[in-house]
């Protein structure tokens, strides 16, 4: 096992140490992801990011509260699901992607796997 290997499994195992934000850097981290949308939404009027959390989509709309994370959120508004031009969904979207990887190495090194994360891979562009 070399270093990187060691540090993949420590990240997975969850033994890397991860910074975590205070609730007060959670807090003013998630309003300016309000912020910034209500800008993407001023500069891109005609784009399904201008009625992200604006419209009803169901019948109804919820707000729900986790004691848990001590956070609110809204259930039954329309979603853009742009990861590149609205940071409420985009932070939706890579939180979901990062928690799928998660489970993917953890998977792939319980049985017996290696993992490695490659940052930039180019390939040789072979033209006819
Ligand atoms: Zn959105």
């Amino acid at each position: 096992m070399n270093n990187n290997d060691t540090h993949l499994q420590n990240i997975v195992t969850g033994q890397y140490p991860i910074e975590e934000k205070s609730y007060q850097q959670e807090r003013e981290a998630r309003l300016m992801r309000w912020q910034l949308q209500r800008e993407a939404q001023d500069l891109l009027p005609e784009e399904r990011v201008a009625f992200c959390m604006r419209r009803i989509q169901a019948s109804m709309v919820d707000v729900l509260y986790s004691p848990h994370r001590q956070l609110a959120h809204y259930q039954g508004l329309m979603r853009c699901g742009s990861v590149w031009v609205c940071p409420i969904c985009a932070a939706k979207i890579s939180e979901h992607r990062r928690s799928e990887l998660e489970q993917a190495i953890a998977n792939c090194i319980a049985n017996g796997g290696t993992v490695y994360l490659v940052n930039d891979l180019k390939l040789p562009q072979v033209l006819p």
